[in-house]
């Protein structure tokens, strides 16, 4: 579903992704974990080209995102679904409208089509009762959901999570987790989260990918890399966050 290879990406002299190759296969739950500044969110960034790579390739269901044969922006923003560590939201739209909005703008769906996918994303997400609330008006866990099922709604080839916990007070963090489990096993989505959540990474991932300064130094099954890992690094790492 994404193959990305020998990605590179700097942001002026420094490099800051270097030779970057991972596959992630349909309805695949690929956990990155990595310490901060290793590149994570640069990575996420560059498959739905809110950072543009320095070289390397980037395909979507074999159809090459990077370089000159690229498909449109639009098309892959579709294709490609992003859950950042901020919500994101709209602030002056009610939760229902913030998940229609794209659906309407974007995929030029009827308003009551989009308001009742709306309607059946919030209530995946344990959020039917607050359709009409604005973002100020909901807990930062409940946003999250809401940023959830807003890019659920919209139906996505791939679903991108960036640290998407890590905002959220500790009570609010296991019902996001909850969530995004529930999706990985009920919907089949193809899923790449970036997580300092151990326990969910053990739990929900298909693969653990782990990042050190720009490479991926390790990857493998849950067990293998959080039991035995075989890098030093991740194994330090790992030491320091249980
Ligand atoms: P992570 O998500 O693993 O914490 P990032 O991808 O955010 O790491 O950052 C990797 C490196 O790239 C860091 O050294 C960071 O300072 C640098 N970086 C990220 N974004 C930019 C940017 N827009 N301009 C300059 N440097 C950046
Ligand atoms: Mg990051």
């Amino acid at each position: 579903m994404v193959r990305i290879e020998h990605l590179n990406k700097s942001f002026d002299e420094t490099l800051v992704l270097k030779d970057v190759n991972l596959n992630v296969w349909p309805g695949e739950v690929v956990v990155v974990l990595g310490p901060s500044g290793s590149g994570k969110s640069t990575m996420l960034r560059c498959v739905n080209l809110l950072e543009t790579p320095s070289a390397g390739h980037i395909l979507i269901e074999d159809a090459e995102i990077t370089g000159r044969s690229a498909t449109d922006v639009n098309k892959l923003r579709r294709d490609v679904g992003m859950v950042f560590q901020s919500f994101n939201l709209f602030p002056h739209l009610s939760a229902k409208g913030n998940v229609m909005i794209g659906q309407t703008k974007v995929l030029k769906k009827g308003k009551a089509e989009a308001e009742a996918e709306a309607l059946r994303q919030l209530t995946a997400v344990g959020l039917d009762d607050r359709a009409d609330f604005k973002p100020a008006q909901l807990s930062g866990g409940q946003q999250q959901r809401v940023a959830i099922a807003r890019a659920v709604a919209m139906h996505p080839q791939v679903l991108l999570f960036d640290e998407p916990t890590s905002a959220l007070d500790p009570e609010l963090v296991r019902g996001v987790l909850d969530v995004i489990r529930d999706l990985a096993e009920k919907s089949g989505m193809t899923m790449i989260v970036v997580t300092h959540e151990m326990g969910f990474a053990r739990e929900v991932a298909d693969r653990v990918v782990f990042m050190e300064d720009g490479v991926v130094v390790e990857q493998g099954l849950p067990g293998q890399v959080f039991d035995h890992p075989t890098n030093a690094r991740t194994a330090e790492f790992l030491g320091s966050i249980k």
